[in-house]
């Protein structure tokens, strides 16, 4: 096992960065992971040899770049086990597809009163666009709560879906606490009330398969950067029965069928959802990180991060003090934790001196720190080519900060 880690690790060349003389070791996957030479690779490959804009020209280039732009969408249709091409609508990420369909799904299906529901532990991303849209429609934002380890309180939830829900958005994996959410059983629950659920998959599509038909959600996003991708690319998956009748989002080329100082007609779905020059290193580069997980398996890859979070979870938890925020039954890699009255922020710091990446503060779910009735947390994130050596120094540098700070 050792072994082929060591060999993996060779593939992503920012692993073997030194940080003040020391190894790198990054603990900080969950805000982006690093990337395989492949991926790297290809966007450089791109520009070297295929760049041209999309769909417009009838040149050699302009078509080679067209056909790997197009492939990526197909590649990233087989991923999500989605059934047509059409419904992966390329943008710029989680935040930008949420964007997306609150803009356009919302704008449509959303009137006075309507209620969207949410829960405690939401990314801002998945917060702030449905509550800029309830506010321009007098809509109300209903959310659910969330329990002591982290999950959500489904007796709440469901309590909470009425006659007036016309929307519920929830994550997959909370990416301060872990917690793999019921989302078969949520979605479940609101099919049988015909109400429309989007999943905020950006933190579960690097750790686990992610089926949107075994799903049956209605909207799906995720980030390329978080799955070994470029930065500023991202998949929006919607059912066809939506992406027909949503508007577009933004108006501009490639968006359209024809325009005329009268009128304008819309291209068909996924393009309707794509104006302007589309990120197209950024989707060549997503598909070979897509090719890359392919190749190493999730079976791999849910192995060893379930064995890196059950080891470095049973470790921390000899610090005395330590206390973990986040201890569903059901987590993803993902430790968020705070040592006595020990500030995150300086955790953070003196982790950083010794070479170790965490992350630290709200993680953009504000809320959930405002519920738990704490500044932040200290949080490390593992991916598959982290190792228990690494988080031995990690729970060694973690005794060392708490002696130093308290
Ligand atoms: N949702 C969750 C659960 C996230 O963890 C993140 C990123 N931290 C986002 C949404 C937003 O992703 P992005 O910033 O890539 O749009």
């Amino acid at each position: 096992m050792n072994n082929s880690i060591d060999k993996v690790r060779e593939d992503f060349p920012t692993l073997s960065t030194k940080v003040n003389a020391k190894p790198l070791i990054y603990f900080d996957n969950g805000a982006t992971s690093q990337k395989p030479s492949v991926v790297i690779d290809a966007v450089s490959n791109y520009y070297r040899f295929s760049n041209s804009n999309v769909h417009r020209g009838v040149h050699y280039l302009s078509q080679k770049a067209t056909e790997q732009y197009e492939q990526s969408r197909d590649l990233l249709k087989d991923f999500l086990g989605a059934e047509t091409r059409e419904q992966i609508v390329f943008t710029k990420g989680t935040t930008d597809a949420i964007n997306l369909v609150a803009n356009s799904w919302a704008e449509k299906h959303i009137q006075k009163g309507d209620e969207i529901l949410i829960t405690t532990m939401e990314h801002h991303s998945n917060i702030v666009p449905w509550q800029m849209i309830c506010e321009k429609k007098q809509a109300v934002l209903v959310v659910a709560d969330v329990n002591q380890v982290g999950e959500i309180v489904m007796d709440d939830f469901k309590a909470k879906v009425g006659s007036k829900t016309k929307l519920i958005s929830v994550s997959h994996v909370s990416n301060t606490l872990g917690t793999v959410n019921p989302v078969n059983q949520i979605i479940e629950f609101a099919k049988k009330r015909n109400i429309p659920v989007f999943v905020d998959a950006a933190q579960s599509i690097p750790h686990m398969p992610v089926d949107v038909k075994d799903l049956d959600c209605d909207f799906l996003a995720f980030s390329g950067h978080k799955l070994f991708g470029p930065t500023g690319i991202g998949v929006l998956y919607a059912k066809m029965k939506w992406l027909n009748e949503m508007s577009p989002y933004q108006g501009g080329g490639d968006m359209i069928k024809e325009v005329t100082f009268k009128k304008t007609t819309y291209n068909e779905p996924p393009l309707k959802f794509e104006a302007g020059t589309p990120n197209i290193a950024g989707a060549i580069g997503l598909a070979a990180a897509v090719k890359y997980v392919n190749k190493l398996g999730f079976p791999f890859i849910e192995q060893q991060e379930s064995r890196l979070l059950q080891y470095a979870t049973k470790e921390l938890l000899k610090i005395d003090g330590l206390r973990l925020i986040g201890s569903s039954e059901n987590k993803a890699a993902v430790i968020s934790f705070l040592i006595g009255d020990i500030h995150p922020f300086d955790v953070g710091t003196l982790l950083d001196q010794l070479g170790i990446a965490i992350r630290t503060g709200h993680h953009c779910t504000q809320p959930l720190m405002d519920h738990y009735k704490i500044p932040g947390t200290a949080r490390a994130t593992f991916s598959f080519y982290n190792t228990i050596e690494e988080i031995d120094e990690f729970v060694n540098a973690l005794k060392k900060a708490k002696k130093m700070l308290s």
